[in-house]
């Protein structure tokens, strides 16, 4: 008797695809979770088995045959799949779009003449080995803190919230500890932004886990490194993942405690594709693995804290600084220089660095924003530099003799004249931190001044090197945007300068005051580490604002219950959930023509509590010569919102030149 007939369910990376039946050949041995390759139209694409089935509803002249299994390690784990198909559905995609792109490229592809070899080699990773790393003592808020969540079980959101240098980290390495030592098969991931996933801090990890292997993620890495990873902790040899927000895609034999470090920094929004969030994603998986999550800051996103006002996350406190002798810094708040003015520093700010200096300590000094100033401008007709392609300025670098779009990368040389009436007289107006270090260099010749900014250093390696002279005592200024701000520890910096932080404050952007409030705090935090007091300096013209009131007293509790109250008052997120509808087109037109038609199939649909706003043209509104425009989607309940979503999205009817795409729970609302 011939072996019964099986159809395998396959999703691939496809929009607008369900999960489609393939034939499985005889002698094919499938389970779900299986990584395949099967044709699709003209071609051959990776895929995913979810089920298999002895029948099917397809015409049997239209099934196709899958073309290959993929066996070179166990399937997918069903927690994996359970993930991927909730994304797919929260984020509004097909299944495989959210599956497919999450497996390293290594992991999607038919095996070439090295993949043995490669795979032997992946498999010998293995831990540091040598003597474990220092423990310190841990003080008693910190056991306190390790005690709450230990003595807890199953599924726990917690928020440990401690000042910068409270030893937030040290508690991570606790509980990571504890975790792999109550069941040698637990795994354990811990998230970390973009930025502060160092190889320091990967060593340190290390270091304290000798006899475990420990792997990373990180964007920057290449994709075989980064399936080496995947791999070893796909098998169950990795106990601890550190990565970037990538890795809440891995697949995981027993995740047994998930930590998002720094969860208010907003690298883990993916800003395309399924446009996920890493944080969020991470506390569904906790709850699916009925195990721990840990959401650790300074200055926790709005969203966290109202989840710990309303009783739904629990609060955990670290309100020392770690280190015995480390104090807070002491905030001053001065006047900025008079519009109009040649420099930016002010004499105030100048006299405190002096000081400083003088006693021996290094300064920093924040601006945030880079190349030498954010535009040029003819003063005789009023002609600024634009980019070509966007609806935006030109930043001009000096150095490089560049005009340079910090959205697309277009550039263009400096003109001699300007392009529109000829004056030859045209000036860089603004402040950007390389005319801010050209400043510095002759205010204080003697000094030797480092800029620390994504032009300076472009890899993880020159940031590396950057930050270690400043360790070594061989930098007396830093200037430095947002980079600076994150993670590093300078413990000799006596005096943070912050320059323009009025820029940010006029931002109508609805998160544009927390994510503020987050930098100044983060950058404070890198004064006055070791012994002395430190000073943190700020140039505003708000001082009566009480985000500064706020700051000087390092209170994130006032500040955050206030904007909660103010959200609250206005009706904005967290107490409405939103969506966006995002089109592109070759003209402004053709992409709000699309986006209004949204508007009348979704009023068709909408539910009354779902509230469709108009099409308005993007902030950028032109990209790259592509034209744009957006379209917000409201509601106080998350699932009415969820609902309308899903048919809505079956039902937009695509329109030829127009790409269009859906976020939920947008950052840029
Ligand atoms: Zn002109
Ligand atoms: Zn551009």
């Amino acid at each position: 008797m011939a072996e019964a007939e099986q159809f395998a369910a396959v999703i691939v990376d496809a929009p607008g695809l369900g999960a489609l039946d393939y034939r499985v050949p005889e002698g094919m041995l499938l389970a779900p979770g299986d990584r395949v390759i099967v044709p699709l139209g003209t071609r051959k694409v990776p895929g995913i088995v979810t089920g298999l089935s002895p029948v099917t509803e397809v015409p049997a002249k239209k099934l196709r045959r899958v073309a290959a299994v993929l066996s070179d390690t166990i399937p997918l784990h069903a927690e994996w799949l359970a993930l991927t198909r909730f994304a797919a559905l929260y984020y509004q995609r097909g299944w495989g779009e959210s599956a497919v792109p999450a497996l390293p490229l290594f992991m999607r592809r038919a095996p070439g003449v090295r993949h043995e070899s490669w795979l032997k080699k992946a498999r010998a990773i293995g831990p540091a080995g040598g003597e474990p790393g220092p423990r310190p003592q841990l003080n008693d808020e910190q056991a306190e803190a390790c005690r709450q969540v230990l003595a807890s079980g199953g599924y726990v959101p917690w928020v440990l919230f401690g000042v910068t240098g409270s030893g937030k980290t040290e508690v991570y390495l606790h509980l990571i500890e504890e975790t792999l030592v109550r069941d040698p098969e637990a795994q354990v991931l811990l998230m970390v932004p973009e930025i502060n996933l160092t190889p320091q801090l990967e060593a340190r990890v290390r270091a304290r886990f000798p006899d475990e292997l420990v792997v990373a993620m990180h964007s920057d890495f290449p994709d075989g490194e980064r399936a080496r990873s995947w791999l070893a902790v796909h098998e169950g040899r990795a106990r601890v993942l550190v990565g970037t927000r990538m890795s809440i895609f891995a697949s995981f034999r027993k995740l047994a405690l998930v930590i998002v470090d720094e969860e208010h920094d907003t690298s883990f929004k993916a800003g395309d594709g399924l446009r996920f969030s890493g944080r969020d994603l991470a506390v569904w998986r906790a709850w699916k693995n009925r195990c721990p999550v840990i959401l650790g800051s300074a200055t926790p996103s709005i969203e966290t804290w109202a989840k710990v006002r309303k009783g739904d996350y629990k609060l955990l406190t670290l309100t020392k600084r770690a280190s015995a002798e480390a104090t807070l810094p002491a905030i001053r708040l001065v006047n900025p220089n008079r519009k109009g003015a040649r420099t930016l520093l002010t004499p105030d700010a100048a006299a405190a660095m002096e000081a400083t200096l003088k006693a021996g300590r290094q300064v920093l000094v924040f601006l945030n924003r880079r190349g030498y100033a954010p535009v040029l401008s003819c003063p005789s007709c009023g002609w600024v530099s634009t980019c070509r392609r966007c609806s935006t300025f030109t930043v001009f670098h000096k150095g490089a003799k560049r005009l340079v779009c910090h959205h697309c990368g277009w550039q263009t040389g400096i003109p001699p004249a300007c392009p529109k009436c000829g004056d030859p007289d045209i000036l860089p107006k603004g402040t950007g931190t390389e005319r801010i270090e050209e400043e510095l260099a002759v205010r204080f010749p003697d000094r030797r001044v480092l800029r620390i900014d994504r032009d300076s250093v472009s890899t993880r390696h020159e940031a590396e090197e950057a930050f270690r002279r400043v360790h070594a005592g061989e930098v007396d200024i830093l200037v430095g945007t947002q980079m600076v701000a994150k993670g590093h520890d300078f413990a000799n910096v006596g005096l943070v300068v912050v320059l323009n932080p009025d820029a940010q404050m006029l931002s109508p952007a609805t998160r544009a005051r927390e994510q503020l409030f987050a930098t100044l705090m983060q950058v404070a935090g890198r004064a006055g580490r070791a012994g002395a007091q430190g000073e943190v300096l700020i140039q505003t013209r708000f001082q009566d604002d009480p985000l500064f009131a706020a700051l000087a007293r390092q209170d994130y509790v006032a500040f955050a219950d206030a904007v909660l109250e103010d959200r609250r008052a206005n009706m904005a997120v967290p107490y409405v959930h939103q969506a966006m509808l995002y089109a592109e087109a070759k003209s402004l037109a053709e992409a709000e023509f699309f986006l209004t038609e949204a508007v009348e199939i979704g009023m068709r649909e909408a539910p009354p509590e779902v509230r469709i706003y108009d099409p308005v043209p993007m902030p950028l509104m032109r990209l790259m010569n592509v034209e744009r425009a957006q379209l917000l989607v409201e509601a106080d309940e998350r699932p009415a919102l969820q609902a309308f979503l899903a048919r809505w999205r079956q039902s937009l009817r695509a329109r030829a030149g127009v790409e269009w795409t859906m976020e939920v729970d947008p950052l840029e609302a």
